[in-house]
């Protein structure tokens, strides 16, 4: 059983001069019932190092961003490339020029890309520049779906806005949320009637094509499709927020897996091999409204810092070959196979929902479709799960609501070693 000395002693500390004692929500513990966070030291491949020198195999990998596993040595080695020529300039390098190149080349919807420095400015960027494209307000916004914390976006979120049960963020005016529509995921018939209301007023649906901020929820009956119709029909804008999807669920993201092209995508996460990073883009025509071509403002004083795209450089040029995804979704079904057969060996009250290398494995529900599945998961048992956890060495994102990330660093043995855990929790359900 692990012991967390060191991790509370710095907490102490830490809550003295940070808000929670964290610099992301959901780090705080606080979500799984526990008094204080973990501190880590150091990673690498599928491992977690924590200050108490506790070692854990990682399921959060950084909630995204390291599917090359921690530390990779392609990654190293092109950001030590960087760092010896500077950190940051300020003015325009071949390398960024490289990273959308990869990108533009490989991704058929993709005219122009610009980067940020993070997922939240890659939404908040696409939102503006679908506004000033179509001349319209409002958006649509799935509940639940979680899109990084500007304004328009933190209504009826999904992420640490769920699991804290924050419904709308304070702070933000109402007529800022009174532009933000909000529709349900997988659900047709709320996003008509939406668009039979506000017609012509809505800018642009924006999505999580597969969401993965209120636990794993897949797609059903063609929903990509039919946002793809809809928003034709309206002239409005579809967005598709990719910053976990895109180079996950294959190289081209949830809109290569379901052949569906937004006009807009954002990315984060993995374009930044672990780095602050994050890009919107789209057709050109929409693209070119940006200064300085155009009126739309987006800036950035570390956008495209040299020393970021190095590590995406690295990680997308690694990720261009297919057979990694292939040997991914393998790990992710030898996994949730052999869960799957151990809920029913053990007649659970216990579901899966599973893509690519991301899962969510929900208590208390036999079936998650939608938001409202998600709301109904058990989170007391979650809680006691993600504890039995990492006391024994796996670390879970700590909230129901986050998805399981796995890398290609996860072996088998660690694979197996996370079912024999969990078939030891399972037996303790009973
Ligand atoms: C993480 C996330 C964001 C925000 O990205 P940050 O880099 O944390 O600002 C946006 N959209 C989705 C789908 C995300 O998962």
């Amino acid at each position: 059983m692990n012991k967390f000395e060191n991790s509370k002693k710095i907490y102490n500390k830490a809550i003295k001069k940070i808000p929670g004692g964290v610099n992301s929500p959901v780090r705080n513990f606080g979500s799984v019932d526990m008094k204080y966070p973990v501190f880590i030291k150091k990673a690498y491949k599928s491992i977690l190092i924590d200050e108490d020198n506790n070692k854990y195999i990682d399921l959060i990998g950084s909630w995204g961003p390291m599917i090359l596993g921690h530390n990779n040595k392609k990654i190293i080695k092109s950001v030590k490339k960087a760092l010896k020529k500077g950190t940051s300039y300020g003015l325009p390098t071949k390398q960024e020029v490289q990273l959308a190149k990869l990108i533009v080349e490989n991704i058929p919807f993709i005219d122009k890309i610009r980067f940020t420095t993070s997922g939240t400015e890659a939404t908040m960027s696409a939102i503006r520049l679908a506004r000033a494209y179509t001349k319209r307000d409002k958006i649509i916004k799935f509940k639940g779906c979680y899109h990084g914390h500007s304004d328009s976006l933190l209504v009826s979120g999904g992420s640490y806005l769920l699991t804290g049960e924050i419904i709308d963020s304070n702070g933000i005016t109402k007529k800022t949320i009174e532009d933000t529509l909000l529709a349900d995921y997988n659900n047709k018939e709320s996003v008509i009637e939406l668009f039979e209301k506000y017609k012509d007023e809505i800018a642009a649906v924006i999505v999580e094509p597969i969401p993965a901020n209120m636990g794993i929820i897949l797609p059903k009956d063609n929903f990509l499709q039919f946002l793809r119709d809809i928003t034709k029909e309206y002239n409005s804008i579809l967005i598709f927020d990719e910053v976990i999807s895109g180079f996950r669920i294959g190289f081209t993201g949830a809109s290569g897996y379901y052949n569906v092209t937004p006009d807009l995508v954002t990315y984060g996460k993995i374009i930044g091999g672990g780095f602050p990073v994050g890009a919107f883009g789209g057709k050109k025509e929409i693209m070119d409204m940006i200064a300085p071509v155009g009126n739309v403002y987006h800036a950035g004083t570390l956008s495209g810092n040299p020393i970021a795209v190095a590590a995406g450089i690295a990680t997308l040029t690694k990720l261009l070959d297919n057979q990694i995804y292939i040997d991914l979704e393998e790990k992710q079904n030898y996994i949730t196979t052999k869960l799957n057969k151990l809920i029913k060996k053990y007649n659970l009250k216990v579901c899966i929902n599973s893509i690519g290398s991301l899962f969510t494995i929900y208590f208390g529900v036999k079936k998650v479709e939608n938001y409202e599945d998600s709301l109904k998961a058990d989170k007391d048992m979650f809680n006691k799960y993600f504890k039995y956890m990492l006391e024994n060495g796996v670390m879970l994102p700590p909230s129901k609501y986050e998805a399981i990330f796995l890398s290609t660093c996860h072996s088998k043995k660690n694979l197996d070693y996370i079912i024999k855990l969990t078939e030891e929790f399972f037996i303790s359900m009973n």
